[in-house]
């Protein structure tokens, strides 16, 4: 079988940063698949899954509200190495794009109090398994070393 795209990626020199993963056509409309890379792969410990899975549920709860992109929204996960999470958008975009939206998407989680959105028995698969404190410094790091003042070179992938 052919190595899919995403695996092409020289992971050894790729630093945390936003980048465009992938763009797919779906009839006239093109798909973007962005990679939101938090920590940097086999470099960095991964992050727990219960602050990934905290983030997974705030993180598609802000984009499905969001009021300029709820409408384009696709999907919003983690990768399964946990080193980062996938958000498909609806539409031919680059990385500086969307580096506001995903500034507020990380500001939104790193701010949020309370009961996280569907972490109930009704709602999710997994209720039990979140962690809200790790998950806003999770956040809070990404946005101080990454995404406020972001430079090219976390915006391209590495070659
Ligand atoms: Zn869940």
């Amino acid at each position: 079988m052919e190595k899919i795209a995403s695996f092409t990626i020289n992971h050894i020199k790729l630093q945390p940063g936003v980048y465009v993963s992938r763009k797919d056509k779906v009839g006239a409309e093109t798909i973007t698949t962005f990679d939101l890379r938090m920590t940097s792969p086999n470099e960095e410990p991964v992050m727990n899954t219960a602050e990934v899975h905290t983030m997974e549920h705030l993180g598609a709860t802000f984009l499905r509200n969001h009021k300029d992109y709820k409408d384009k929204v696709i999907y919003f996960g983690p990768m399964g190495c946990r080193t980062g999470f996938y958000m498909l958008l609806a539409g031919d975009l680059e990385s500086r794009d969307v580096v506001p939206l995903v500034t507020e998407m990380y500001e939104f989680m790193r701010d949020f109090e309370g009961d996280v959105p569907g972490a109930s028995a009704m709602d999710c698969g997994n209720y039990l398994d979140m962690n809200l404190n790790m998950a806003k410094l999770l956040a809070k790091n990404y946005l101080d070393k990454v995404l406020y003042g972001i430079k090219e070179d976390r915006l391209v992938y590495p070659q």
